[in-house]
């Protein structure tokens, strides 16, 4: 391939050389991790070690990460319906996918908060709508994540935590995002659950985590046999979980990094209003992880300009969802109320570990060349 800038790390982050030397030394330890026997201890010493580690990323006990097959398993582990009593789930605008899609929770019983127009979930309305649990005898399931996909938008964790807590209601939060470019630590965010996925962080893909806080308990998913302490069935993915133990490890490390991070993503997004001054920046006025940039550039459409910026060898995305064969502008987005028109204009940017000046200015040249063609008028 030829040099290309790859500027797309919420999608998913390179693999990481160390996760790969690791991955790769692991995938010959094939006894079954629980098996008795000397092969078997191998491998289960090879889980244990890493679980260590993921642990480590959030401020975790190792014996409360539960290895799933990624983020999206672990979402839905997180929202199986729990047992023995009425639920009534609550979840913000937002979300991923894999959390709207509500597990086992039934329509009539989720409930979806409102954002701000910068992203934000409201907690005034959700400390509203939970008061009323106490006339309706059931208790409170939320969800709120961590930190947005598309927008970088960091949402208020810790109080919002503290808010169903006194609901008497379970706390998740989707850390999907947010992992390795904020530092993340039960305690101080105090959710019940945690959701972690090893492709964002530069570890494998299909395989993530999700983390229990607060001598939390889940109902199993995946029921067969007793791995992951009776909560997730399924031999384990050794190399994979390996792969994510050295993947939080260095996200760990790197925390210290990503002010640099932060420091290329301002310049970028100086430089874009400096080539399109009507071009607007979304959550920009909130908290925002420090690798993302959702850009919204009226009179654009999202795909020509991903298309463009590939072509010019730059990988971008856009925030907009294609879904049967009709562009539409992201939910995320909607829910902000950004309008339809300049939502169709949004792409997202987003830098990590690898990402060098030289990326920057690569984009810089081919979004600079592609306005000038797009919108000969506005540019001038
Ligand atoms: N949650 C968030 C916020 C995400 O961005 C993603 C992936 O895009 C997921 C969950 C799903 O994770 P996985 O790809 O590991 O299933």
């Amino acid at each position: 391939m030829s040099q290309r800038s790859y500027l797309d790390y919420n999608a998913t982050a390179p693999l990481r050389d160390e996760v790969r030397d690791a991955f790769a030394a692991a995938l010959p330890l094939y006894g079954n991790p629980s098996s008795v026997h000397e092969e078997g201890r191998v491998a289960r010493s090879a889980i244990e070690a890493a679980r260590a580690k993921v642990a480590a990323l959030v401020g975790a006990r190792p014996e409360d990460v539960i290895f799933t097959s990624g983020g999206t398993e672990a979402n839905a582990l997180a929202l199986a319906a729990q047992t023995g009593e009425a639920w009534q789930c609550y979840m913000s605008a937002v979300e991923h996918p894999s959390v709207l899609a509500g597990g086992r929770f039934y329509r009539e019983t989720t409930t979806t908060l409102p954002v701000t127009r910068d992203g934000v979930a409201d907690l005034e309305i959700l400390a509203k709508e939970l008061e009323k649990h106490h006339l309706g005898g059931w208790r409170p399931f939320v969800s709120l994540m961590t930190a947005n996909n598309e927008t970088g938008a960091i949402q208020p964790v810790a109080e919002a935590s503290k808010i169903v807590h006194s609901a008497n209601g379970l706390f998740h939060t989707d850390a999907v995002q947010a992992a390795g470019r904020i530092k993340l630590d039960m305690a101080a965010l105090g959710p019940d659950m945690l959701t972690l996925s090893a492709h964002k962080i530069g570890g494998p893909k299909g395989i993530g985590a999700l983390v229990l806080g607060n001598g939390a308990s889940v109902q199993p998913l995946i029921k067969g046999g007793g791995q992951e302490r009776r909560r997730r069935a399924g031999t384990e993915n050794v190399a994979g979980i390996v792969g994510f133990g050295i993947a939080a490890e260095l996200a760990a490390a790197d925390l210290a990094k990503v002010g640099a991070i932060a420091t290329l993503r301002d310049e970028l997004e100086k430089s874009v209003a400096a080539v399109a001054p009507d071009a607007i920046v979304l959550s920009a006025r909130v908290g925002r992880l420090p690798n993302t940039s959702c850009i919204a550039v009226p009179g654009a459409k999202a795909e020509t300009l991903v298309i463009g910026l590939d072509l010019a060898g730059v990988a971008v995305s856009s925030g907009s969802a294609c879904s049967s064969g009709k562009v539409e502008a992201s939910h995320v987005l909607s829910a902000m109320g950004v309008p339809e028109e300049l939502a169709q204009g949004a792409i997202r940017v987003s830098l990590g570990f690898a990402t060098k000046r030289d990326d920057i200015e690569r984009f810089l040249r081919a979004f600079d060349e592609l306005i000038k063609r797009l919108r000969p008028r506005v540019a001038a």
